[in-house]
């Protein structure tokens, strides 16, 4: 019987004689070779089903050309595409990190399409400084004297070490050489800047004695490190931004830079969500520097924001290295926006602010309207339960917010199955599994993404 099955798949020949293959070779614009590449493969996935004992149901020919059709859609789509995110974490590195909001995206669409004043000052018709383009409005919203702006953090932390500290000794406490994301340690990024680390303290304390005890003549830097992804608890003590600018007081040459990881300007602690630094409150201590992302908490685009006194400021606009760090017109677009919502009062038009704060109400609202879309669906199980979302991108690791999730089970599909299914469908959707179901929380779901969710679902009962 098996042997009948394999006997029955159709040969290359009788393929390419099909009139399929003349209409899939004019629909997608593929040479005949490539085509037959496709068709050899679907019919080696055929054999090798049948061999393991698979049964297949339904006209081989048939399944052959679908198979080849979805290779050849598979190759025509952009490789980087929109997903849905139904984890519930916000700022999933992963996926993206931060959304724009609609008038950062606008801006970017606007200065992308169009000549713009990157390096033109139109005021006085010459040469201008891309630097000055979001200045004034980092200036405003963090209280700083000067800013400017560089590829992402780990950028700035390299530019500042590189300019302020190499050949010499950055003091750090232990408990701050930390590694955000695999990809970037402390440690690692100073030895490459050619700066020296001198850890002091422990583990879980650190005095300010022991930054006392290790100022030299050579000491450039007090290094302060937000432990973005982790938290010590328990037995524990870390020095203050002020207590850092007391011990660098009367030493001229020793600067205090904060790296602050996730750039907070909207207070979130205040609604009782984590206790990340405000920008704003470090700068206040007079520490000399700070640097954040743009793509953290402050929802915007992928950049290094640095902020703090004029004269650190324009040593860093000048070095070599600010050039090769820089950043594209697109990202200050999006930063500018992002900024400007802060400016003016608006935080939750971004949407990595409005999910943070977004109410049970608001996402039991969304998860009521897709269950019940999904009602008629009758392969679906499906509950609204209380959960919880995560903060993500290597932020606010202790932080969990009570959410509403879907909790599904399928009928013939085990959880990883419904999973796969989901992940790979169009438009993406990725999803936490819990034992035997999935769970989609509503929290990182916008009402705008409904139909799609309810679309991909429709495809799944479809395809049983
Ligand atoms: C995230 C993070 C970085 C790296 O920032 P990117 O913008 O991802 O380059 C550096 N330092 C700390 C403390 C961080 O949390």
């Amino acid at each position: 019987m098996m042997n009948k099955s394999l006997r029955n798949i159709p040969p290359v020949h009788e393929l390419q004689r099909d009139a399929m293959f003349i209409k899939l070779r004019q629909k997608y614009d593929v040479q005949d070779e490539v085509l037959t590449v496709h068709i050899r493969k679907a019919l080696e996935g055929m054999r090798s089903d049948i061999k393991k004992g698979i049964v297949i149901d339904g006209e081989f020919a048939e399944i052959i050309w679908n198979d080849v059709e979805n290779k050849l859609m598979e190759a025509h789509q952009n490789r980087l595409k929109r997903v849905i995110n139904g984890t519930g974490t916000i700022l999933h590195t992963n996926l993206g990190r931060a959304r724009l909001s609609r008038e950062a995206v606008n801006r970017v669409s606007e200065v992308a399409a169009n000549y713009s004043n990157l390096e033109y000052d139109i005021e006085s018709g010459s040469r201008g400084s891309r630097h000055d383009l979001v200045e004034d409005l980092i200036k405003d919203v963090t209280g700083a004297e000067a800013a400017m702006v560089v590829n992402n953090n780990a950028a700035a932390v390299y530019l500042i070490l590189k300019a302020f500290a190499k050949g010499k000794e950055v003091i750090v406490s232990r408990g701050q050489l930390v590694e955000i994301g695999g990809s970037f340690r402390v440690s690692s990024i100073m030895e490459e800047s050619g700066a020296k680390l001198v850890e002091v303290g422990t583990t879980n304390k650190t005095h300010a004695k022991d930054y006392y005890d290790a100022l030299t003549g050579e000491t450039a830097m007090l290094l302060k490190v937000h432990t973005s992804n982790f938290k010590t608890i328990g037995f524990t003590k870390t020095v203050t931004s002020e207590e850092l600018v007391e011990i660098a007081g009367n030493r001229e040459d020793v600067m205090v830079y904060e790296d602050l990881g996730s750039g907070v300007l909207y207070d979130f602690a205040k609604e009782g969500i984590g206790d990340e630094p405000v920008v704003q409150k470090v700068l206040e201590t007079g520490v000399d520097l700070v640097s954040f992302s743009g793509d953290k908490l402050l929802g915007g685009p992928q950049a290094g924001i640095i902020a703090g006194k004029k004269k650190y400021i324009n040593h860093l606009k000048q070095h070599q290295l600010a050039r090769v760090l820089r950043v594209d017109k697109m990202s200050f677009a999006a930063l500018e926006a992002t900024f400007r919502a802060y400016l003016n009062q608006r935080p939750t038009d971004i949407p990595t602010v409005r999910d943070m704060l977004q109410s049970l109400k608001e996402i039991r609202e969304k998860a009521l309207e897709f269950i019940t879309a999904i009602s008629g669906m009758d392969s679906f199980q499906a509950d609204i339960i209380k959960e919880y979302s995560m903060v993500g991108g290597g932020t606010m690791p202790d932080v969990t917010i009570p959410t509403y999730t879907v909790k599904m089970r399928h009928d013939s599909l085990a959880a990883h199955v419904l999973a796969e299914k989901l992940r790979k469908g169009t438009p993406s959707v990725i999803v936490r599994t819990s034992g035997d179901a999935i769970l989609l929380d509503f929290r990182t779901i916008t009402h705008g993404e409904l139909p799609d969710l309810i679309k991909a679902m429709e495809l799944l009962t479809y395809r049983g």
